[in-house]
């Protein structure tokens, strides 16, 4: 299938609303700033960036071709001018992190020297379609600079513990604990399903089919491997559109509910819900066919690579120099 590539695309073109009223909400939420602080403070990025480096087999043009020629075409299509790094982990690699994702995703890490990457058992799993979907949900967190508030989302919970304790005795100390412990983690986890949404409809602009899309998603959502070549994907995509889906009330009540086994939960069904009513709605179309009319964004109130709170208007962020908007 001939890709169409998307000139100048830009990440407002597709990104769902319910993604930038979660990240409005995470902004305003107290403790934020102090958070990426300490983040940044005991250089996690780093760490993350050399931990899967230092363990992870590197994908090349010459390791292996095909995935690599996969992740750049997909870069190529949704305009984003540097390819970035990719490895492959072993499956289980991230409980030892105790950082929780599904096996079935992606993971990317790093602000400012982003790497991908993926589990084996994805390029087991997926065809050379569905894992241009995969990889295209990547280059969507990239563009839509996901991946500061996403880490530090994945590694709240050791964080915020390490953080409690070296404040225990440093005056506004409280501040931090009770941000900690009250809405911050709500607001981020919230927000990290909702940029779920953006990601998946990048995802469908790389890979361009789908069906492809449905079925990767079917796969995400359990379908077991004996199944794979007789499943019929229409049975997917009829009890996704028949999902009810989640009012922000309802989303709520459940992340609060269950508050941390809430992150094993990729909640496929209702991203392939939402992913259908983009397409149904002919938006998908129109970015697809350079038709897409982008309104002004509003300003940031947070750099998102280094997370400096932004006070007044800048184009470029006066702490680390980066433009501003995406
Ligand atoms: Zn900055």
């Amino acid at each position: 299938m001939e890709l169409a590539t998307l000139d100048g695309l830009a990440p407002r073109e597709y990104e769902h609303h319910l993604d930038q009223k979660a990240l409005d909400a995470l902004e305003k939420t107290a403790g934020l700033d102090v958070l990426v602080k300490k983040f940044n403070d005991f250089g996690v990025e780093r760490f993350l960036r050399l931990e899967f480096i230092g363990s992870n087999l590197k994908i090349t043009p010459s390791s292996l071709p095909d995935v690599y020629e996969i992740l750049e075409e997909a870069c190529e299509v949704l305009n984003l001018k540097t390819t970035p790094e990719i490895y492959v982990r072993p499956d289980d690699y991230f409980r030892k992190l105790e950082v929780t994702t599904n096996n079935l995703e992606g993971i990317t890490v790093g602000v400012n020297n982003p790497v991908i990457i993926i589990s084996s058992i994805c390029l087991e799993t997926f065809t050379n379609s569905e894992l241009r979907f995969i990889l295209g949900c990547e280059i969507g967190r990239l563009k839509s600079q996901h991946i500061l508030y996403q880490n530090i989302a994945w590694i709240f919970p050791t964080l915020s513990g390490t953080v409690s304790g070296l404040l225990a005795s440093i005056p506004g100390a409280s501040l931090l604990a009770s941000s900690i412990s009250g809405g911050l983690y709500l607001a981020l986890v919230n927000w990290l399903r909702m940029a779920d949404y953006t990601a998946d409809r990048a995802g469908l602009l790389a890979c361009q089919d789908i069906n492809a899309v449905m079925t990767a998603m079917a796969k995400i959502a359990g379908l077991p491997k004996r199944y794979f070549d007789s499943f019929n994907v229409d049975d997917f995509v009829t009890q996704a559109r028949e999902f009810e889906g989640f009012s922000d009330n309802t989303y709520n009540k459940i992340l609060k509910g269950l508050s941390l086994a809430v992150r094993d939960q990729a909640f496929t069904i209702a991203r392939a819900n939402e992913l259908l009513k983009w397409i149904d709605s002919g938006n998908y179309q129109a970015v697809l066919e350079r038709k897409t009319k982008i309104q002004a964004a509003p300003p940031p109130s947070f750099c998102r690579h280094c997370g400096f709170k932004i006070e007044v208007a800048h184009a470029f962020c006066p702490n680390c120099g980066n433009a501003l908007s995406a």
